[in-house]
């Protein structure tokens, strides 16, 4: 997939060949770019970003000079107008004039890469044309992986795993991919799925023999065997349809061998196969559920009892029962089941705070009393320099720490009615 620049450039030389990576050149100018320091030499075989392919890295080099003139090239882009290639470098750049011989070298590794995802993203976009008649929209390729959105509402997990299957199958054939240059109207008649909008005489075309004919810039492999293999990925609704993350040639690899370790930590974890490891993970979320539930139907029994003694020895107002109490293990949620307990019967006011974790008060009255535990909340957290609140017979609120959590509880008690 790339439809700008698909022109032809005869100093483009990765155009008629990907595999050429060590050139030689002239320094064309030199130039500032956003805080780079940009070369443009007279041809390159450095790949522009473009189309969806990411740049180039590598380095260009002073023939005959020692390895201190020796200049990173760290990334190269394409100037729209001019079409020049910029090869943005690092330090040493001072050594380059107007004039200056050099000699480019591309890492090979990096290209390789680059190489494997576009042509294998060519086989995995035909396939599933072929395939369901799914367009591809648009290509990405980024550092872990790549990404195709398909033109259509829905792609099943059956027909990714038949795309996958057919584009692998593509690969193992070893089919030739090559290079073709056609004016748009012998690309039309040819089949060509999409013309990009050009002036230019020639298109450059990729072909997989008998397989696959688009129009592109980007550099690929010679034959689809050299693409290894594809790794299809999640897939995710956009604005234009389903994007497919994929991965191919050694990227498959590193990701199957991520995957794999992953999955190796998780079965040990389990004492189990990698192939159990989503059925002991259902197991063990099955039984942390039962053991909440368990631990939740104890907590209420403890409460029940808890309350039933706290209101035994309760200090006794006009009007209602007075419980004041801090719990320096309990939680928030032990705090207003407790409240809940103590204010449902009866006339009781509770006033309760908790440290641990997350100290916290609660604030509970029978409902009908006459005091506002919301507005007793709040100018108790008020105080306290901290967040909460309420309605009249229920309020919460978080205290700093557990002293202050135990010591407010004696000034809320002296503001009540
Ligand atoms: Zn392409």
């Amino acid at each position: 997939m790339l439809l700008s620049g698909v022109i032809i450039l005869i100093d483009r030389l990765y155009y008629t060949d990907s595999f050429l990576t060590e050139f030689e050149a002239r320094v064309v100018a030199i130039s500032r770019e956003a805080g780079n320091i940009a070369v443009t030499l007279d041809r390159s075989a450095f790949y522009p970003t473009s189309g969806g392919q990411v740049f180039d890295t590598g380095w260009l080099e002073l023939p005959g000079a020692g390895d201190l003139q020796r200049i990173r090239v760290k990334e190269v882009a394409e100037n729209e107008q001019t079409e020049d290639v910029l090869h943005m470098v690092e330090a040493g750049a001072d050594a380059l004039h107007p004039g200056t011989l050099v000699r480019g070298t591309v890492d090979a590794e990096r290209r390789r890469d680059h190489m494997q995802q576009h042509s294998g993203q060519h086989v995995l976009s035909a396939a599933f044309e072929k395939l369901y008649g799914f367009l591809t929209v648009s290509f990405h390729m980024g550092d872990e992986s790549c990404t195709i959105d398909l033109a259509g509402v829905a792609v099943t997990a059956k027909q990714l795993e038949s795309a996958e299957k057919l584009a692998n199958e593509v690969i193992t054939e070893d089919r030739p991919v090559e290079i073709r240059f056609a004016t748009p109207d012998e690309a039309r008649a040819m089949g060509v799925r999409k013309i990009p909008p050009t002036e230019r005489e020639q298109l450059r075309l990729i072909e997989v023999r008998d397989f696959d004919l688009n129009a592109c810039g980007g550099t690929h492999v010679r034959s689809t065997g050299q693409i290894g293999a594809i790794l299809l990925r999640k897939t995710e609704k956009v604005k234009q349809g389903v994007r497919v993350e994929f991965v191919c040639g050694l990227r498959a690899v590193r990701t199957a061998r991520h995957d794999f370790e992953t999955l190796t930590e998780a079965a040990a974890v389990f004492s189990t196969h990698i192939w159990e490891v989503p059925q002991q993970v259902r197991k063990s979320l099955d039984e942390i559920k039962s053991a909440q539930k368990a631990q939740h139907r104890l907590l209420e029994e403890v409460a029940d009892l808890q309350a039933e003694h706290m209101l035994q020895v309760a200090a006794d107002r006009s009007e209602y029962k007075l419980v004041v109490q801090f719990f320096p293990d309990r939680d928030l949620g032990f705090l207003k089941m407790l409240a809940q307990k103590l204010t449902r019967n009866g006339k009781a006011v509770a006033l309760l705070s908790c440290g641990g974790s997350q100290p916290s008060l609660v604030f509970g009255q029978t409902p009908g009393l006459a005091n506002d535990m919301g507005a007793l909340m709040k100018q108790t957290v008020q105080q306290l320099g901290t967040r909460g609140g309420g309605n009249r017979d229920m309020a919460q609120g978080a205290a700093p720490d557990s002293t202050s959590a135990e010591q407010a509880l004696l000034q809320a008690a002296s503001a009540l009615a």
